[in-house]
Formats: structure tokens, sequence, C-alpha cells
């Protein structure tokens, strides 16, 4: 699995409705089942290789930053 540094990756939310399959979030290799609001990440220059994430799971990402709530 290839990961993208985040100024190559457009994130955009996915709001409970709009999410009508299940995914399999690449952080913590569960599912996302539907009806689960999380972020889709598009690699810019590969939008095939999109990934759905786990809002926590995509905030944890990078566990060195410091994080910010909300
Ligand atoms: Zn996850």
């Amino acid at each position: 699995m290839a990961l993208f540094d985040d100024d190559e990756v457009d994130v955009r939310a996915v709001q409970p409705y709009e999410a009508t399959k299940r995914y399999l979030c690449p952080g913590c290799n569960q599912d996302i089942p539907p009806g689960t609001g999380h972020v889709v990440a598009v690699p810019r220059t590969a939008p095939d290789l999109r990934r759905h994430w786990h809002r926590g799971c995509w905030r944890a990402r990078h566990r060195r930053r410091p994080g910010r709530s909300g």
C-alpha cells in the first residue's frame, strides 16, 4: 500500500448518508460499515488509489504529530 504526503492527497469528508458501501480502513484494517461518516484520501496523481479511513484513524496516521482536538 502506498502512502502519500498530505499535500499530495485530497481529503474529503464522507457523510453517513453518502457511505453506502463497506470499506476497509487501512489504518486499523477494520471495516467501515455503510452509514458511517468517515474520510476519503485521494492521491492527486493516482486517484485510483484512494482510501477510505475512519476519522480517528486518519487523524492518528501520523502519531508523531501533536494532535488537535475536534
Ligand atoms: Zn480505522
